[in-house]
């Protein structure tokens, strides 16, 4: 069996990620232009036709900008839930009502070989969901936006085999950066976004040799870079004397260029 997954495009900037088997495939959420989405699958040879729906995490505009032009052109199902879709559907968005549905919290369904549950994130939306995947014998989670690890979310971070976790912000780059006060602020909170020692900590207090793939994501483009990232995580490992296994691997996602596609499965 073949479980792929691919990060289209991940940061402040645009959000879309890939997950696929041999058969279908799915995406979470789609931050960046349908016509980026198309052409970056068809240069990895995955015809549009395969994917059989988009997850959306929430209604900001750098995970649903590009879901207008994919409801209407491609007449594909997106999925996320009712209070999500509130949020979304006003009168400039026109989504295609036949691409809208919703799903509930917490609770199981099932899509294209693929069985998913939406958890709830604290950010500062209606409502943010996480997702987690179970495909293959592998389990998934993606939480790219919360402010932090709500005893909600905690437990399916810790359950991932693979993981797609935010790593937002350097926590020094921020306070000495240009943002304006209210911002530093908005993005420090609890509903915010998870800083490098923040999601780091959690990593080095719950890493399990269960979990093989860690994808760093959703970086600031102006408060953060894949270096910092990198050695902060493993610098807070290394402190609290942990060595990774020879199966784990560390992956930091590009803000704007796709990654190479990933096999979960060996
Ligand atoms: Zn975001
Ligand atoms: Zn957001």
């Amino acid at each position: 069996m073949k479980l792929n997954f691919c990060s289209l495009s991940s940061g402040s900037s645009g959000n879309c990620y890939y997950l696929g088997n041999e058969f279908h495939g799915i995406l979470i959420d789609a931050g960046i232009s349908a016509t980026s989405i198309r052409r970056f699958l068809k240069n990895m040879d995955i015809s549009m036709q395969t994917i059989m729906g988009v997850l959306i995490t929430h209604n900001h505009i750098d995970h649903i900008r590009g879901l207008e032009l994919l409801t209407r052109k491609n007449t594909l199902p997106a999925f996320t839930t009712h209070k999500i879709w509130k949020s979304i559907l006003t009168p400039k968005k026109n989504i295609s009502p036949d691409s809208i549905r919703e799903i509930p919290l917490m609770q199981k369904f099932h899509l294209a070989g693929f069985d998913i549950e939406a958890f709830p994130v604290c950010h500062d939306a209606p409502e943010t969901i996480g997702f987690h995947i179970c495909a293959g014998g592998k389990k998934i989670t993606i939480a790219t936006d919360l402010g932090h690890i709500c005893q909600t979310a905690a437990p399916y971070i810790k359950a991932a085999n693979f993981l797609v976790i935010e790593s937002n912000y350097d926590e020094q780059m921020l306070v000495n950066g240009k943002y304006p006060h209210f911002l530093k602020a908005r993005i420090q909170s609890d509903h915010g976004h998870l800083g490098n020692h923040q999601t780091s900590a959690f990593l080095a207090e719950n890493i399990s040799d269960n979990l093989s793939i860690i994808c760093l994501a959703h970086l600031s483009k102006n408060n953060n870079t894949p270096a910092i990232v990198l050695q902060t995580l493993q610098r807070t490992l290394s402190e609290k004397g942990i060595i990774l296994n020879g199966q784990q691997r560390i992956s930091i996602l590009n803000r704007n260029i796709p990654t190479e596609i990933i096999n979960l499965i060996d």
